[in-house]
């Protein structure tokens, strides 16, 4: 490429980036903070996620996951309450740019005022503990999307490190009806594949799989096999592409091979179902070229180069994710 080229590449992808509604739709950066003892108002150069590091990247609407290892903690639901009011800590501390989501309205109210509008989700059903009364206590404190189960299994199903995994149990099952009734995002990340099949058949709303790739492209068992990402396209769902190293490449993880699960994605099922989904602040490495949020314009760059149109792009970078805010959480 000519220099030329180069510089009205780079100009035309920061307007682009600038321009477009850009959705994040997993970060543990609520879990990070605590550990590392920074707020997210302030850049220390530690961990990848912050308020001035979120405007850098240009990120509009951010999904905070509420992380409870469920090997380390017994109270599983007493630290899960910790982690909400440390986030609307945060969000108080923090409400001249940014503001929680608990509908359309407030989202899209947020954004008009050019603040970040944030997410609060549940990664794991555990925290459940099999009653229905706690996922409507968690609506009620905001809680808008809930990742069904983590790595093990649950009350609610398999994930995918269960040896011969089932479904979704009954619990699992009427789990998913009261989200659609709620109105929260059903997250299908980390479920193992019979999980999978039955929250498609069960769910009357799109889901999401907030943080997942190419099981194609990447052989890693939490990335989606090509029937998986079928499917959750064929019923309006998102798949939010992850920049964790071992879910974009067995040997060289890069930019580049993260380009190439868009496009082999993109081939297979369209690019209405895809999204972005981070896992900033949860992972131990990244790719040099997305090494915090606030990189994420090189990302807008490539599609770019890849020869994505303007729509197609904005629809990768948040219109997709969108659409399904839209579809499912109460107006
Ligand atoms: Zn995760």
């Amino acid at each position: 490429m000519h220099t030329r080229d180069v510089v009205e590449l780079d100009l035309n992808s920061v307007l682009l980036h600038q321009k477009s509604i850009v959705i994040d739709a997993h970060c543990d950066t609520l879990t990070a903070i605590e550990k590392q003892k920074r707020c997210l108002s302030v850049s220390t150069g530690i961990g990848q996620v912050d308020l001035p590091r979120l405007k850098r990247g240009g990120v509009n609407v951010q999904f905070f996951a509420v992380f409870v290892s469920p090997g380390s903690e017994k109270r599983v639901l007493e630290r899960v309450m910790e982690v909400i009011a440390h986030f609307y800590r945060e969000m108080a501390e923090n409400a001249a740019s940014i503001v929680p989501v608990f509908n359309y309205r407030t989202l899209a109210h947020g954004l008009a005022q050019g603040k970040i509008a944030a997410l609060l989700a549940v990664e794991g059903g555990e925290v459940l503990a099999g009653r229905l009364g706690v996922l409507n206590s968690l609506y009620l404190m905001g809680v808008r999307s809930l990742t069904l189960t983590w790595n093990h299994r649950n009350e609610l199903g398999d994930g995918i490190a269960v040896e011969q995994p089932g479904g979704l149990t009954k619990f699992g099952m009427a789990v998913v009806k009261e989200m659609n009734r709620l109105g929260m995002l059903v997250d299908v990340a980390h479920l193992a594949a019979p999980g999978f099949w039955d929250v498609l058949k069960t769910s009357r709303q799109p889901v999401i799989a907030s943080h997942a790739n190419s099981y194609t492209l990447c052989p890693h068992p939490r990335n989606l096999k090509n029937e998986q990402i079928k499917a959750l396209a064929a019923g309006g769902g998102v798949m939010g592409l992850t920049f964790y190293p071992p879910f974009i490449h067995l040997d060289c993880p890069s930019l580049e091979k993260l380009l190439d699960h868009v496009d082999y994605i993109a081939n297979l099922a369209g690019v209405d179902c895809i999204g972005l989904g981070s896992d900033f602040d949860g992972i131990s490495e990244v790719i040099p070229e997305l090494s915090d949020v606030s990189r994420l314009p090189a990302f807008t760059r490539g599609l770019l180069t890849r020869g994505y149109s303007k729509e197609a792009v904005k629809k990768i970078l948040g219109d997709n994710l969108l659409r399904v805010l839209k579809t499912v959480i109460p107006s």
